[in-house]
């Protein structure tokens, strides 16, 4: 490619297809979490990767709760929004299960509003290996065989690389829009809330439900006395009910202690340093219906 090329790529799929992992990987750098729920990306998240041949801006979408008869039309709103003034569309689908419903909503919507997109297959390692060929047919039966497709397992890297060079032919020349060392558009804080919050999704399931937010209360470069220096980082989990609190702390703390050490490892490697993380958790009733509390844990509405 001659010259430098740069613009917005979405990725649209179903909830739980692999569209964060898949962000995450292209960039290099864990940015959007991740988590076998739904909805776990509640904003919309830009993830930025400079290369020699240009700039990729990702924009993440918020996963879909859906409520089973409405799915269609929600996946179709949330598809609206998130096309809006973007170069190409990647429309991520999931090759461990048949092509279903949501999938078939999102490629009707995308093709009757003339978005041009191209496709990943994703968790091809799911898939075992004297089913790929079939795999493989049905999903260009699914899309039409003229389709650009890249297969693709996003936890594992493969098809990455591909997926790039696919991505690059269809964006417009162009100057890097944001500088080269920027790999993502939030402040530092909603990045390690946001890392916060995914080990309680992770590590308490359905138990705590949805109404879970960090908030992250300081940040310190420290010292220690033999010199090393380190990230102190407080923050704090608020929860809407004292049986939340419970579970989060769990026996003798011992949740709490999960939830600290996975958070705290993978802060570290996204700001590359050592990191203390101390946690605490606070139970404020319905922080959910309050405006105010809204924007002190981050938040605000998006448009
Ligand atoms: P999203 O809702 O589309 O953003 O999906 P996530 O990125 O949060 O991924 C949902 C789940 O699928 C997580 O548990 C991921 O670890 C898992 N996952 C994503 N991509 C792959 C893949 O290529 N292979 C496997 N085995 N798992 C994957
Ligand atoms: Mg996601």
């Amino acid at each position: 490619m001659d010259n430098y090329r740069s613009g917005f790529v979405t990725l649209l799929g179903r909830p739980n297809v692999g569209k964060s992992t898949l962000i995450n990987n292209l960039i290099g750098e864990k940015i959007t979490i991740t988590s076998p729920i739904a909805q776990t990306t509640r904003k919309k998240l830009k993830g930025i990767l400079t290369t020699k041949n240009g700039q990729i801006i990702f924009v993440d979408t918020p996963g879909v709760h859906k409520p089973h008869h409405r799915l269609g039309e929600i996946l179709v709103k949330n598809a609206k929004a998130a096309i809006n003034g973007v170069d190409i569309v990647i429309f991520v689908l999931d090759s461990s299960e048949d092509p279903g419903r949501g999938d078939k909503y999102i490629k009707d919507f995308l093709e009757a509003s003339h978005t041009e997109f191209i496709v990943a297959l994703n968790k091809w390692d799911l898939v075992a290996s004297e089913f790929k060929n079939l795999r493989l047919e049905q999903y260009r039966r699914f899309l039409g065989k003229n389709k650009n497709f890249q297969i693709v397992s996003a936890s594992e890297g493969e098809g990455c690389t591909q997926l790039l060079d696919m991505v690059f032919t269809f964006l417009p020349e162009g100057p890097k829009l944001y500088e080269e060392d920027t790999i993502c558009d939030q402040p530092l804080e909603t990045l390690l809330s946001d890392l916060v919050r995914e080990q309680v999704l992770r590590n308490t399931r359905e138990e705590v439900p949805h109404s879970v937010a960090v908030k992250i209360e300081k940040i310190d470069a420290m010292k220690r006395k033999n010199g090393k220096s380190f990230t102190a980082i407080l923050a704090t989990i608020i929860v809407e009910r004292t049986s939340q609190k419970g579970i989060i702390i769990g026996k003798k703390g011992s949740m709490l202690k999960i939830i600290g050490q996975s958070a705290r490892s993978n802060i570290s490697k996204l700001i590359d340093a050592p990191v203390h993380l101390e946690l605490f958790v606070k139970v404020v009733p319905n922080w959910r219906k309050k405006e105010s509390r809204l924007i002190e844990f981050g938040y605000e509405e998006e448009v």
